[in-house]
C-alpha cells in the first residue's frame, strides 16, 4: 500500500457514513485519495467536497439540482453528472480502486452490483443491497475477485474475529444489539412513540432511516440477513444478544467453545477505516476504549414479542429468494410513512410483515424479479396506508 495510492469513490458522501468516510480518508493521509463522490440532494455540500478534494467526478442523483451544482462548480475541473444511473459510472470507473456505498436503501443496489462485477474493493454501508440481493452480489464478487467489506460495526467485528480461526472452525456468530431507544418500553408505550424519540439513539449517532430501523430492531433483522450472505452462514448459526453499552460489537464462537469478540467505543470511523485498510490496520485518531471507566457491560436476550422484526429477520434469512427484497421494500415504505406522520411506530413492522406474508415467493430470482418484488412490497404498503387513515394520537 505504501507505494500505491488507493483511489476511492464515496457514493452517499454527504450523509452520516459519507462524512465519516471523508474524515477517515483525511486522517489516513496521502495513500488514500478521494476521486469521486455522489449525493442525492445536498448539492452545496457536494460542490464543497468537489473543490476541497479536487474530485474528477460528482453525481447528484436528484436531477433537479443539476443546474445548481453545475453553476456552483463553474471553473472547476470536476465532471458533473446527474441521475441515479450515474452511480454505476462511479462504481465501475477504471480510475477507482475502492467504492464506499453509503447510499440509503434499495437505491444503492445497482452501484453495489456494478462494483462487484467490476472487481472493486467494495465497502458496503448499504446493508439493504445485501438484504435484497445478497444472492446475486456475493457470487458476482467471488467471480470477479471483488472484496466485499462491511461498513457495519457488527459485521466488521465478525470479520475481525474470524481471523482468530479457520472458516470451518466457526460454530456461530453472536450479533450484539444496543436494543435501541425503547429497549425497556412496553408494547403499549411503543404505540405512542414520536418521530423525535425514534430518531434519538442512545449510543450511536446515525442518519434518520437507520435510526428508526434501530428503534424497531428492523436494523438487527436486516443485519441477520446481511451476515447470512456476507459470511455464508446458516440462520441457525446467527444469534442476537442485547448489549446496551454498544462496546462489544459482535462475537464469533469457534468449535472449541472459544468466543472471540471485538470491542471499541461506538464510532463508525473504525469499521470504515478497517474496510479501507483491510487486511492491514493503521493508526486512527478514534478515542480509546477505557473499560474501567465503563465498568459494566450488560447483556440480555432479545424480546421477540415486543420487537417482532427480529423474528421476521430470521424467517427471511431462512427463505432467501425474493423474501429480503419484499421485507426491505415494505420496511422502507413504512419508515417513510412513519416519518411523514401517517402511521404509528408499531405499524412500521406490522406493515412490513403483512406485505411479507402476502407475497409470491420466488426461490432463485434474477435482478429484474428482485426489483419487481421490491416495488410490489412498496405498493402494498401504500395501498394499506390509503385505507388506514391517520392513527389517533399523532
Ligand atoms: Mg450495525
Amino acid at each position: 500500500m505504501s507505494n500505491q495510492k488507493k483511489r476511492i469513490a464515496v457514493l452517499g458522501s454527504t450523509g452520516s457514513i459519507g462524512l465519516n468516510s471523508l474524515s477517515v480518508i483525511d486522517s489516513l493521509g496521502d495513500d488514500y485519495q478521494l476521486i469521486s463522490a455522489a449525493a442525492h440532494r445536498s448539492w452545496r455540500q457536494l460542490a464543497q467536497q468537489a473543490r476541497a478534494y479536487d474530485l474528477q467526478k460528482v453525481v447528484i442523483t436528484d436531477v433537479r439540482y443539476f443546474d445548481d451544482l453545475k453553476k456552483e462548480l463553474t471553473g472547476a475541473d470536476t465532471e458533473v453528472l446527474a441521475g441515479p444511473e450515474h452511480l454505476i459510472d462511479l462504481a465501475q470507473d477504471e480510475n477507482v480502486d475502492t467504492v464506499i456505498v453509503s447510499v440509503v436503501g434499495a437505491a444503492g443496489l445497482p452501484a453495489v452490483l456494478a462494483a462487484a462485477r467490476a472487481g472493486k474493493s467494495l465497502a458496503i454501508a448499504n446493508k439493504e443491497s445485501l438484504v435484497i440481493a445478497g444472492g446475486l452480489v456475493i457470487p458476482l464478487a467471488r467471480q470477479s475477485g471483488a472484496g466485499v467489506l462491511p461498513i457495519d460495526s457488527e459485521h466488521s467485528a465478525i470479520l475481525q474475529a474470524l481471523h482468530a480461526g479457520k472458516r470451518q472452525e466457526v460454530e456461530k456468530v453472536i450479533i450484539t444489539c444496543s436494543g435501541g431507544p425503547f429497549r425497556g418500553a412496553s408494547v403499549a408505550e411503543l404505540a405512542h412513540v414520536s418521530l423525535s424519540e425514534a430518531l434519538n439513539h442512545p449510543t450511536w449517532s446515525m442518519g434518520p432511516k437507520i435510526s428508526i430501523d434501530s428503534a424497531t430492531l428492523m436494523n438487527k433483522a436486516l443485519e441477520i440477513i446481511e451476515a447470512r450472505w456476507l459470511f455464508d452462514l446458516s440462520p441457525d448459526q446467527i444469534e442476537v444478544l442485547i448489549h446496551p453499552e454498544s462496546i462489544i460489537h459482535s462475537l464469533v464462537e469457534f468449535c472449541d467453545g472459544s468466543a472471540v469478540a471485538q470491542l471499541s467505543r461506538p464510532d463508525m470511523r473504525l469499521p470504515i477505516q478497517y474496510a479501507l485498510t483491510y487486511p492491514d490496520r493503521l493508526p486512527a485518531p478514534t478515542d480509546r476504549l477505557n473499560l474501567h471507566q465503563i465498568r459494566q457491560l450488560r447483556f440480555e436476550p432479545p424480546d421477540l414479542e415486543r420487537f417482532p422484526a427480529l423474528r421476521l429477520g430470521y424467517e427471511v434469512a431462512r427463505m432467501g429468494g425474493t423474501a429480503g427484497a419484499v421485507l426491505n421494500g415494505a420496511n422502507e415504505a413504512a419508515v417513510e410513512a412513519f416519518r411523514g406522520g401517517k402511521i404509528g411506530f408499531n405499524q412500521i413492522v406490522e406493515l412490513a410483515e403483512m406485505s411479507f406474508q402476502d407475497h409470491n415467493f420466488i426461490e432463485e430470482p434474477d435482478l429484474q424479479q428482485l426489483m419487481a418484488a421490491d416495488l410490489w412490497a412498496r405498493r402494498q404498503v401504500e395501498e394499506r396506508l390509503a385505507v388506514l387513515g391517520r392513527p389517533a394520537g399523532l
